[in-house]
């Protein structure tokens, strides 16, 4: 800054001269050293100070030495001082002396010795002063001199600052010093670009008093997606990524992911490869694993475990964890839906980390699906299908539930009559209830059994007054139950009365044909309850009846929970017969009350449509459900549904009614495998039968399942039905094949009367086609009663070693009829045409696959062979490699062997 004083009322001389080097300077001189009380002040111009706070001053000026003047007295000084005065604005030339501050008074270090200001020779002197804190905006120097000689060559005024500076990541900027010597002045750093502070670390430095950045604190880091070259961050390359800033370096992607942009803080997957929200970005991307391997499983009644390997890619990851899907498939219309809360799982369902699980609780008789899926941190993430293993296994059989509601149903002195409900899970056909009993008061609690084939008992040769604890346990094939909850009875008083007698009559009820009835409308109103339109709801047509549609839809009584029903309905336009027909079948159907009978809801007769409601039966016929799942069910499964049937028969025929139309289209199937007898009426049931033809004595009759003496003289009884029944165990037992084949009624007949009868069905235990055979006894007394046939199947059940069919021991009689079943292996020349004659056609590809390509390479397999095809269900190998026996035996005997089939 340029300063000029104001030479003030004193004798200070602005004047021109040289300096030391000879340059040319002006400079302000006063020299009155002969005159005492000097007082000469020079003053500056105005100075404003910024951001000054403490202010240099350097002054250089040269001074005479009092003594090399001649002849000076006293007078003479060798200093003087320097003030200065703080001021916002500047005031006026008058200068008030109370107004200045002083400085200091400055001496010369050097003064001159020799010669005269005239000689222009001066020996400078420089001195710094510091004035501060200064507080206004600006400041005036002054000069007093009191009497010395002394040459101002500059006043140089100045402040310190610190420059801007790069320290750290950090960008300083140009600092003014503090305004003490010893202050530093504390300044906060910002970041530069690309960079952040690092946390609770924030750039500082100091500015001291002599401009020097002191004491640096903190610091800036590079951002995410940079690195630092020098004092500036820069991005990452290509293929590159900084995921923190806490990271000193860039690092290269890792496996499976890329980049294609500078400065990324992280790689982009390659498709199909996944991170999942755990994984930090310096880990490889992965997939989700593949199928779990050598899925196996064991199932023992109601429990299935399941064993696997793991996949043969886990995806990249050590995560891999497995979860099971477990699906209950009905059987028809075949849909699977999710098992629920209801089934366990040991150790759980998913998370699991080893390679086995229990699931526990199943339903018996039930088909289920499971699939095992390996999954690992980034399955959730993935779009792609889903691998798995899956299995489809049916369970067997299981002890039925507890017998809990237990009725007194009739107590007497002697005898307590019982009933009760089937256990709500009966887990299969219930044969059998035990009723164990023993007196309450009796110390050693000796206790007696009586067995009941219904849902009601009575005990005999009981004490009077006496307390009787009962417990009720149910039989299936699958054995015993545990025992229901104790209930108490106590018998009557001994009667001391007149000793009379009361007489019982066997209580059967017997069958009345609704034809007996003058009008017909009273004999549907005897047995069938009239419904209200109201609390039916139609929701689909599920097929077609002679007289209108049939529906499935939903039947709300009042006070009663909602059931799924059958709707038959009467069409429009009906003639006053027709009306009669269709709802005689309601009036037969309303008399029975039998588990194997078809439950009749009620009728509408006073609305239109006219309506009967049944009981809704999910797998529909028999016929078409057996034809559906070929092979799939155990012959201990098959004997149940039969054993159903029979126990309906005889409940039916006990009450003197004889169906005349047993085959398996009449027979209906629900949830729960339990089948059902169906199909009731009069004539109409079998003119509405397309089986039914005429025959030459007049009448229409479903020949291939009608005895003999029906054909030709029609009589029905219940013997024809157990004829009817003998063919009924022939299509379950081989899955609704048709009964003789395509042969005509005609050679069914004369076949039939010249005594030949229907071979066993593929795989059927000799026990069963030897009952076969007796329901088709010629006479009608030689054959068994239903009772009996019940009596059988429950033996057979109990025993399932008598069930057993030792693979290949054909016990068949050969004849040209009965050879009809075994296919003729000569006529094959291709392993895919006897896969089609033997109906196991789906199998084609595995065989080939396996290089099964001749019949005399496949008459060489074993069941493990078989197996090893990934043929799973025990009905297709059994059928197959029954079917391959034959074929082995044929081809002996072609060879001349002589072996007998
Ligand atoms: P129908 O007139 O009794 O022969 O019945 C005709 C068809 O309707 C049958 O073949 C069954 O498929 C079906 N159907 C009849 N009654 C029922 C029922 N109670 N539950 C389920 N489906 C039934």
């Amino acid at each position: 800054m340029m300063i000029n004083c104001i030479l003030l009322f004193s004798q200070w001389e602005e004047i021109s001269g040289l300096d030391e080097n000879y340059t040319p300077i002006r400079t302000y001189q006063v020299c009155q050293v002969m005159e005492p009380n000097q007082n000469n002040w020079l003053r500056t111009n105005w100075i404003e100070k910024g951001d000054a706070q403490r202010i240099f001053v350097e002054l250089k000026f040269t001074l005479r030495d009092c003594n090399s003047l001649p002849g000076v007295v006293g007078s003479c000084k060798e200093t003087f001082n320097l003030y200065y005065q703080e001021t916002d604005v500047e005031v006026g030339r008058n200068i008030r002396e109370s107004q200045y501050v002083k400085i200091d008074t400055i001496a010369a270090d050097e003064s001159f010795t020799q010669g005269d200001l005239g000689e222009r020779k001066m020996k400078l002197n420089t001195e710094v002063r510091i004035i501060g804190p200064l507080s206004r905006r600006g400041f005036y120097l002054a000069f007093q001199d009191v009497g010395a000689c002394i040459a101002l060559v500059s006043v140089k005024v100045y402040y310190k600052k610190c420059w801007s500076i790069i320290e750290n990541l950090a960008t300083f900027p140009d600092t003014v010093t503090g305004s003490e010597f010893s202050s530093l002045v504390e300044v906060e750093g910002t970041c530069v670009n690309d960079a952040e502070e690092e946390a609770d670390n924030s750039p500082k430095m100091h500015c001291s008093a002599e401009g020097e950045w002191l004491v640096p604190i903190g610091k800036c880091i590079c951002k995410a997606g940079f690195h630092q070259k020098g004092d500036a961050c820069e991005p990452c390359g290509r293929g590159f990524y900084k995921s923190s800033s806490q990271d000193l370096q860039c690092s290269r992607c890792p496996a499976h992911s890329y980049n294609d942009r500078e400065g990324s803080w992280r790689c982009d997957c390659e498709d199909g490869y996944y991170r999942a929200l755990s994984d930090p970005p310096s880990v490889a991307c992965t997939r989700p694993p593949s199928a779990p391997q050598n899925l196996l499983y064991n199932i023992n009644h109601t429990t299935v475990s399941l064993e696997w390997t793991p996949p043969a890619d886990t995806g990249g990851r050590n995560d891999v964890m497995y979860r099971i899907i477990c699906r209950r498939c009905t059987w028809e219309p075949e849909e699977c839906f999710p098992c629920g809360s209801n089934v366990g799982y040991l150790p759980q369902q998913s998370g699991l980390t080893d390679t086995y699980v229990t699931i526990t609780d199943l339903l018996a008789h039930a088909n289920y699906t499971f699939e095992v899926e390996a999954v690992n941190g980034v399955s959730d993430l993935s779009r792609t299908q889903r691998l798995f293993a899956a299995v489809s296994i049916a369970t067997s059989q299981a002890a039925p539930s507890q017998v809990s509601e237990v009725i007194k149903e009739r107590v007497q002195q002697h005898s307590i009559q019982l009933s009760w409900q089937e256990p709500e899970q009966p887990n299969g056909v219930i044969t059998e209830y035990e009723i164990k009993y023993y007196e309450k008061d009796q110390k050693n609690r000796i206790y007696s059994t009586v067995k009941s084939k219904s849902t009601s008992a009575t005990v005999n040769n009981l004490k009077p007054s006496t307390a009787y604890i009962f417990q009720i346990r149910a039989f299936t094939a699958a054995g015993y139950g545990t025992f229901g909850p104790r209930v108490e009875v106590t018998t009557k008083e001994e009667s001391t009365g007149s000793g009379e007698q009361i007489i019982k009559f066997p209580g059967t009820k017997t069958y009345i044909d609704p034809e007996t009835y003058e009008d017909p409308n009273r004999a549907v109103h005897q047995f069938a309850k009239e419904l209200d339109a109201s609390c039916i709801k139609i929701e689909r047509v599920i097929g077609a009846g002679e007289f209108g549609e049939v529906c499935s839809g939903r039947l709300k009584l009042p006070g009663k929970r909602d059931v799924s029903v059958a709707i038959k309905t009467l069409k429009v336009g009906y003639t006053e017969k027709q009306r009669r027909d269709f709802l005689c079948e309601a009036s037969i159907m309303g008399q029975f009350d039998h588990p194997n009978v078809v439950h009749l809801e009620g009728v509408v007769t006073r609305g239109k449509p006219v309506m009967i409601v049944i009981e809704y039966m999910e797998n529909g016929s028999l016929d078409a459900f057996l034809r559906k799942h070929d092979g799939q069910f155990t012959v201990i499964q098959l004997v149940g549904m039969l054993r159903g049937i029979a126990a309906g028969m005889r409940y039916l025929s006990d009450m003197g009614y004889v169906h005349r139309d047993l085959a398996a289209r009449n027979i209906l199937v629900n949830s729960n495998l339990v089948c059902k007898v169906s199909d009731f009426g009069l004539s109409r049931v079998i003119d509405d039968d397309p089986e039914a033809v005429y025959t030459t004595t007049g009448g229409k009759i479903p020949v291939r399942w009608t005895a003999m003496e029906a054909i030709q003289y029609r009589k029905f009884t219940s013997a024809s039905d157990v004829w009817s029944y003998g063919i009924l165990m022939w299509e379950v037992m081989s899955y609704g094949e048709r009964p003789y084949w395509d042969m005509s009624n005609q050679d069914v007949i004369k076949a039939i009367e010249e005594g030949y009868r229907l071979p066993a069905p593929m795989d059927c235990p000799p026990g069963l086609h030897q009952l076969m055979l007796d329901c088709w006894q010629k006479d009608r007394a030689d054959r068994p009663k239903f009772d009996q046939i019940v009596g059988i199947l429950d033996k057979m059940i109990r025993n399932p070693n008598t069930l057993k069919t030792p693979m290949g021991t054909c016990t068949r009689p050969i004849s040209p009829l009965l050879d009809q079943n075994t296919p003729d292996f000569n006529s094959f020349r291709l392993v895919s045409e006897w896969l089609e004659a033997i109906k196991m056609e789906r199998y084609v590809d595995s065989f080939t696959a396996a290089g099964y390509s001749s019949l005399e390479s496949v008459a060489r397999m074993t069941i493990e062979d078989v197996m090893s095809l990934g043929i799973s269900l025990v009905g297709h190998q059994k059928k197959i490699m029954s079917s391959i026996q034959t074929m082995r035996a044929q081809m002996l005997h072609l060879h001349g062997t002589g072996v007998q089939v």
